[in-house]
């Protein structure tokens, strides 16, 4: 019998990179039932891992069925938390990012996260929608809220023209099973993350500006 792997490779969200990971403990659950006169067996396997490069620890679960097809795809299994294939950018925890944007924010990345392209671009237009909500209050028309984004400028036209796109291939998402490519949709994150960091400094600007006291100005001495 050979002996089972001490280590795996695997993407370690610290690291942002495939890493070495230590198996530091594995558990095997497995149960059997009857199939007419058949027995099936069903089981999954755990493992704690530990990256060898940062020490971050994550879960892996991979599950297995007697009837599997030995000359399928071999499963890679789920991780825990989830692999992250794109971080949040480092503003995000220094800054105060509203409520109304972080929620979605956060499922967003879980959806990249999974490599749930779609789910992540309907994300990005109701996201889009909150932050023209929050910005200038619902206008009911998409067109002319990015407009008053331009106009305030918080973003360029040519930022605009890029969301419009985004948001069309949102809607494409919602619509006709159209699947993005990771270089579309990085570019889409790009924009909604660039819109929502310079709403946070547009509003920082602002409080700076009016919690300094004003300079009087100098009376001549007659
Ligand atoms: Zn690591």
């Amino acid at each position: 019998m050979t002996e089972a792997p001490k280590f795996i490779y695997a993407h370690c969200n610290s690291c942002a990179q495939e890493t070495k990971h230590e198996i530091m403990s594995r558990v095997d659950r497995r149960r059997e039932f009857q199939d007419g006169q058949n027995t099936i067996e069903v089981g999954s396997v755990w493992k704690t891992l530990r990256c060898k490069g940062c020490d971050e620890v994550s879960l892996h679960r991979r599950d297995w069925c007697s009837e599997d097809d030995p000359m399928d795809a071999p499963d890679c299994g789920t991780y825990f938390p989830p692999r992250v294939s794109r971080r949040k950018p480092d503003w995000a925890g220094r800054l105060e990012v509203p409520t109304e944007y972080k929620g979605l924010l956060e499922e967003i990345y879980i959806a990249l996260h999974a490599d749930s392209r779609r789910l992540a671009m309907m994300g990005v237009r109701a996201l889009i929608d909150e932050i023209i909500r929050s910005t200038i209050g619902d206008q009911g028309n998409f067109g002319k809220g990015l407009q008053h984004l331009v106009d305030t400028q918080l973003i360029s036209q040519r930022n605009r023209e890029i969301i419009e796109a985004a948001v069309d291939v949102g809607h494409a998402s919602a619509h006709r099973g159209y699947r993005p490519s990771i270089d579309n949709v990085n570019l889409v994150i790009d924009i909604v993350e660039n819109l929502i960091h310079n709403e946070i400094l547009s509003n920082e600007a602002e409080s700076l500006r009016s919690s300094t006291p004003k300079r009087t100005k100098a009376v001549k001495a007659t």
